[in-house]
């Protein structure tokens, strides 16, 4: 089986990739085990040591790989950069952290000595998405490596130049062999080596249909999986926001990568009294943002990541506008073979439209009105998913006591974006996925907390 790499700019085959057989893929997996034996017990100094190499090796290659992810996903070269600075950033806090969030956790009971101690679990099975293409794999891996846990690597079948190239990275770091592999196969495949008895845990970042299948298979077998599955985040307007910082934020983070981020803002419910000028302002900023060849300079918003998840985005917003909503922006398919979709907004959203109930994973944003705090909460909540959310107001007190307890998510800012940061745990509830990434709660995922008691 081939594996192809397509630029979605224009169509064309950039290269083609022979795909891994079952043997390989056992064979590789072994080689991992294997690696596993001695990474377990290696020296956090040393762990530590490696990462920061991993940190070097990215910021020396960042314009390089920002290149490939242009090639193969569509990313504008300027936030192809920012994401592989991110990624040497994940390293480098593991590296400083690790020892603290894994160091033994004394308890007082009847026993001369107690304690909890964090042992790494063996080989972890990351499946991965094409959307941040490096940034999903080493928020997995920079805290996984740190733990003394190995990581095999299925990433997404239209990103095989980077899965390959992680792969380089983690060796040019000087890790050891076999610590960590690609393994290039489709989505086939993975019932097959969740089932490998040396995979212990599973994580996958992607679609909710394709998590509860994992998680359904891992599940069947008692092995752990972390999923960080689709959002359709809220940010709610009330009617004391600063209008024109939030029409900017929520241009912004709608934007992140062309609008294919599970964290992008989807749903912006807008209390009545401020949707006509919040309206304004948002399509003002959203017309300003140039669409255009990633390779560019200034540019946006690139092509999305594949022809046919463009066309499913397509036939959500015809349906949306067939369900009563306005198309006051975009909301067109250009001419030619590739994968563009320019910023779009629709007007007039109820929480019966299908830009209101399913998630859409491009430049589209749907704008919903709410009578006032409490009907914009309700709304806010009213989703099978519970990723990120954000509330905009002048009254940081309000802001807080909404965010705090009335949001149903994983995360709420106020007045900002919705952003992963590595100090800050990341995951969501309902069907947007449970377990946490980042962090001290991200470390702890894949780790086995061990009860030690000595009488
Ligand atoms: P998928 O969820 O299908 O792909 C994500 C990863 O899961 C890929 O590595 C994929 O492999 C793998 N995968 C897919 N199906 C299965 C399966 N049954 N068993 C095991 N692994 C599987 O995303 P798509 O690329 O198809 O995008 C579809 C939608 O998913 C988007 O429109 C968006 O809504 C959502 N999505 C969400 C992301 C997020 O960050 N939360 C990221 C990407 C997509 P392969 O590529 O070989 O199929």
């Amino acid at each position: 089986m081939e594996i192809l790499s397509i630029n979605p700019a224009n169509g064309k085959t950039i290269k083609k990739y022979s795909a891994h057989s079952d043997k390989q893929v056992d064979k590789k997996i072994q080689q991992t085990h294997t690696a596993w034996l001695n990474w377990r017990t290696s020296p956090r100094e040393e762990r530590s040591r490696l990462l920061n190499n991993i940190a070097t090796v990215l910021t020396e290659r960042k314009d390089e790989l920002a290149k490939l992810m242009a090639l193969e996903m569509g990313k504008p070269l300027a936030q192809g950069v920012a994401e592989i600075e991110k990624c040497a950033a994940v390293c480098e806090y593991y590296a400083t952290n690790a020892a603290e969030h894994l160091k033994d956790q004394l308890i007082k009971t009847d026993a001369l000595k107690s304690f909890v101690s964090f042992q790494p679990l063996g080989v972890v099975l990351a499946i991965m998405p094409w959307n941040f293409p490096f940034w999903q794999v080493f928020r997995f891996l920079a805290p996984a490596l740190a733990a003394g846990n190995c990581g095999v690597l299925k990433h997404a079948s239209n990103v095989p130049g980077c899965a390959l190239a992680i792969q380089d990275i983690v060796k040019a770091a000087g890790f050891p062999q076999h610590v960590f592999q690609t393994l290039l196969v489709g989505s086939s495949k993975v019932d097959a080596i969740i089932a490998n008895k040396h995979i212990q845990a599973v994580t996958l970042t992607g679609s909710t249909g394709a998590g509860i299948k994992v998680a359904q298979k891992a599940g069947s077998l008692l092995k752990k999986t972390v999923l960080e599955l689709g959002g359709s985040d809220p940010y709610i307007i009330l009617e004391d926001a600063d209008l024109e910082l939030a029409a900017e934020t929520c241009v912004n983070s709608r934007l992140i990568n062309g609008g294919q981020s599970c964290i992008a803002a989807k749903r912006f419910i807008v209390v009545k009294s401020v949707e006509k000028q919040f309206t304004k302002l948002f399509l003002q900023k959203m017309e300003a943002k140039k669409m255009g060849d990633p390779f560019e300079q200034g540019v946006d918003v690139g092509p999305q990541a594949r022809i046919d998840l463009r066309d499913e985005l397509h036939k959500q917003v015809r349906q949306a506008v067939k369900q009563g909503a306005k198309c006051i922006l975009g909301g067109e398919i250009p001419k030619g073979v590739n994968a563009f979709y320019p910023p779009t907004i629709l007007t007039k959203v109820t929480d019966s439209n299908i830009a209101f109930q399913e998630e859409l994973f491009g430049p589209v944003a749907a704008i919903i009105s709410a009578k006032d705090e409490n009907d914009a909460i309700r709304l806010a909540n009213k989703s099978v998913f519970g990723l990120g959310s954000a509330v905009f107001t002048k009254d940081k007190k309000r802001g807080e006591l909404i965010a705090t307890t009335l949001i149903e998510a994983g995360s709420c800012f106020v007045n900002s974006l919705v952003k992963s940061d590595p100090r800050l745990p990341f995951g969501g509830i309902k069907q947007s996925g449970y377990g946490r990434e980042l962090g001290m709660f991200g470390i702890h995922e894949f780790v086995n907390i061990k009860t030690v008691f000595i009488a």
